[in-house]
């Protein structure tokens, strides 16, 4: 089985890459330093996460002080993508470190996936990809140490929105259960990787909520951030994320929507609660992600894109 075929790539792997999507997420962060960890204790030579930045809340990791900015070595014997349904969901300077490594691995968990290794551990249903990564390395006997299932607990709970996102399974549930047991403070990874926030991350919040408009009957809520507010706030890595959950826990919403500037155009974030495949919004304007969270990058004004999307989206509504 192709898992097999990975454990023999990972063992016979001097130098190992990990990449994941960018703006990295606790599981984008979480996937990656329990794979590092994982393979740090093969005994490997070089094992890098390469991220540009993240957010500071995630710094409880083991092996989050370790993270570069830039690869340390060209060519890599063995590189993995996890969380990251395509090559160009990586941020971009990175790709050329991919291509070049001998061995090309992804595990992912996104519904529209490219498959763009050479070995791809893909499963739609699994809520984190985190959760992949337990499951494939309890079937290939790779010890889960106390510190990797504090990284892997940490991408579970954060992909399940503290477990609180119907995708969540029995298996999310019995690996906080194997963690407890192991002496894991699961309570601190809640509160550290859920709910604790930078001061600028709360005042990203107190505006996005108090511009929240209701649309569609109250279907729909409506927030956004411009580069503007952010240069204003100081905002870090990280600040803007959690800020489209606010609008979706608004009795009655069943699609809430936030966009924020980039350096071109908007970011738009998209959740919904019971019927609308938000992906499949996103998917008209070349995005992607899950059926009830998603997002796309519209090369458009702020009215442009609040008029697309929301036109968009309305088509979805009961
Ligand atoms: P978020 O709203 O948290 O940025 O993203 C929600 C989900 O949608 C994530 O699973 C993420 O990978 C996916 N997603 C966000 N932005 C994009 C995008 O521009 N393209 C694609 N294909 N997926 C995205
Ligand atoms: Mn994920």
């Amino acid at each position: 089985m192709t898992l097999d075929e990975i454990l023999k790539e990972m063992k016979n792997a001097d130098t190992v890459l990990i990449l994941s999507h960018e703006s990295p997420d606790g599981d984008a962060i979480g996937s990656s330093l329990g794979m590092c960890l994982a393979l740090k204790n093969m005994g490997k030579d070089v094992v890098d996460v390469v991220m540009k930045e993240y957010p500071a809340n995630f710094s409880y990791l083991p092996g989050a002080e370790d993270i570069k900015a830039e690869p340390s070595i060209e060519n890599y014997d063995l590189a993995i993508v996890v969380d990251c349904p395509d090559i160009n969901r990586v941020n971009l300077d990175y790709k050329e470190y991919f291509e070049n490594a001998k061995v090309k691995v992804e595990f992912d968990h996104h519904s529209k996936n490219s498959m763009f290794g050479d070995y791809n551990i893909v499963n739609h249903v699994s809520p984190a990809c985190s959760q992949i990564l337990v499951s494939s390395f309890e079937y290939l006997g790779i010890e889960i140490t106390k510190e990797i299932g504090i990284c892997l607990l940490t991408g579970i709970i954060t992909d399940t929105g503290g477990f609180k996102n119907s995708g969540t399974t029995t298996e999310s549930f019995e690996f906080a259960a194997w963690a407890l047991s192991k002496g894991i403070n699961v309570s601190k990874i809640y509160k550290e990787s859920m709910l604790t926030m930078t001061k600028s991350k709360f005042e990203v919040q107190k505006l996005a909520m108090d511009r929240l408009e209701l649309l569609a009957d109250g279907k729909i809520s409506f927030t956004y951030m411009t580069k503007e507010d952010d240069k204003k706030i100081g905002v870090l890595a990280g600040d803007h994320d959690g800020v489209v959950e606010i609008g979706r826990n608004i009795e009655g919403v069943e699609v809430s929507i936030f966009l924020y500037e980039k350096e071109k155009g908007y970011k738009a974030s998209l959740r919904s609660n019971d019927y609308v495949n938000v992906a499949d919004v996103c998917m008209l304007f070349g995005g992607g992600g899950h059926i009830k969270a998603a997002g796309v990058s519209l090369n458009m004004t702020l009215e442009e894109a609040k008029k697309a999307i929301i036109e968009e989206t309305i088509k979805y509504l009961k």
